[in-house]
This record gives C-alpha cells, structure tokens and sequence, in this order.
C-alpha cells in the first residue's frame, strides 16, 4: 500500500495521459481507492478481533455472544439467549 504511495504522482500523471479523464478525475478516483482500501483493512481488523474475543470467550467458558459466565449453565445462556456449545 505504501510502495504505491510513493509512485502516486508519476502514477497520476500517466493515468491522466493514458486515460480519456483530466487529473482531478483521476485524483478522485485514486483517493476513493485508497480510503476504501482503509475501511476494508478496518473492517477485517475487527472482524478478526472479534472473532478472536468469541474463541477467548468459549475457552474461559463464557457465553461467546456476551460473556456471561456459563460454568453452571445449561441449554441457552440466561443474560443473551444464546444457544450453548456442546462442550
Ligand atoms: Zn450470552
């Protein structure tokens, strides 16, 4: 992503040569590239994170939706509802 960033403005001035569209167009759709190049790295980072606190949670024995403490519980977990693993 930030090899990219370095050739950026020679990359702009040839998009701009080679492509029918003035800068500002290219500018544009470089710059709205990137930004959903970080939302996407943003959601995946949680995503992972989350999915990462649901495993931790399962391990301790807590309810993977909330953390409730689920070691005298059976069937659902009473603070969620949510269905419990078979362990
Ligand atoms: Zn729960």
């Amino acid at each position: 992503m930030f090899g990219a960033l370095l050739g950026y403005p020679a990359a702009v001035a040839i998009m701009a040569q080679v492509l029918p569209v003035s800068v500002p167009i290219v500018l544009g759709f470089l710059l709205l590239y990137f930004v959903l190049l970080g939302w996407l790295y943003v959601w995946m980072a949680a995503a992972g994170a989350r999915e990462r606190l649901r495993e931790l949670r399962a391990f301790h024995g807590q309810c993977a939706s909330c953390g409730y403490d689920l070691r005298a519980t059976v069937g659902r977990c009473p603070e969620c509802g949510q269905a419990i693993a078979p362990r």
